[in-house]
């Protein structure tokens, strides 16, 4: 039985104070949800300030992204280690903006999946297809090529120890969900090849997420999927009520 996981990825928004105000809100909303593990990604700068608001409670903390040298002279680049020493215990990492926005490849992805082992985070693996090649009818192929490529040379025991969310680009703060048959038909796929690049028991014991415009109102659909292990929650995550009824879905 895999233990459902809720991931908030705030994104480039929220100060510090705004940081306190949404924890102080949400905290009491989640208090009693002991059935599903809760996860928050808020901007670096308010990493810190999230550990120790969350300090005592079931909610983790994550980096939406660290680079993969532990230290050095890499101006504006924060790493794992660091990340690690706020407290926080995950991070996400090859989201579509960065692969978009900030020419993330496969192969950055890989390093920095690696890295984030080595300094003891779990990895929150991102993969997705945008609308052109979904409509191109290659979406397996994207997606075989980012797992592949994102995971290469990883072992059993490290990827026992990463989290995979699928999260098609088309769905990603537009609105479009993909249907939970959508989603479960892909995370299946996903599985599929988890078991045959590493063993069987590994290939149904790891947790993979679904993101793209997950809303109160869609939750409970997608997770009603045997194949959907949890969400990664863009927009609807900056909001303390409503990311409070994704989490208690
Ligand atoms: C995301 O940023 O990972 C995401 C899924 O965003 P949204 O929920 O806003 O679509």
């Amino acid at each position: 039985m895999r233990r459902p996981v809720i991931a908030g990825n705030w994104k480039m928004f929220k100060t510090q104070g705004e940081t306190l105000a949404f924890f102080e809100a949400f905290k009491p909303l989640v208090a009693g949800t002991t059935s599903c593990d809760i996860i928050v990604a808020p901007p670096y700068t308010s990493l810190s300030v999230a550990v120790e608001a969350t300090r005592g409670t079931h909610i983790s903390i994550a980096a939406q992204d660290a680079y993969w040298e532990p230290e050095g002279a890499f101006t504006g680049e924060i790493s794992m280690r660091m990340v690690a020493d706020t407290g926080s215990r995950f991070v996400i990492i090859g989201h579509s903006e960065r692969r978009q926005y900030f020419a993330e490849s496969d192969t950055s992805v890989n390093r920095r999946v690696k890295a984030a082992l080595v300094a003891n985070l779990t990895p929150i693996v991102c993969v997705g297809e945008s609308l052109a090649e979904r409509e191109a009818n290659h979406t397996q192929s994207i997606l075989k090529r980012q797992f592949e490529g994102g995971l290469h040379a990883l072992t059993n025991e490290d990827f026992s120890r990463i989290l995979l969310a699928y999260e098609p680009v088309w769905a990603i703060g537009t609105g479009k969900t993909a249907t939970p048959e959508i989603a479960a038909e892909v995370h299946e796929y996903l599985r599929s090849l988890a078991a045959a690049r590493f063993s069987s028991e590994q290939a149904s014991a790891i947790r993979i997420l679904y993101g793209g415009s997950v809303k109160p109102d869609n939750i409970k659909g997608l997770m009603a999927q045997a194949e959907i292990d949890g969400a990664l929650v863009g927009g609807a995550s900056l909001d303390a009520k409503s990311f409070a009824a994704i989490v208690n879905f």
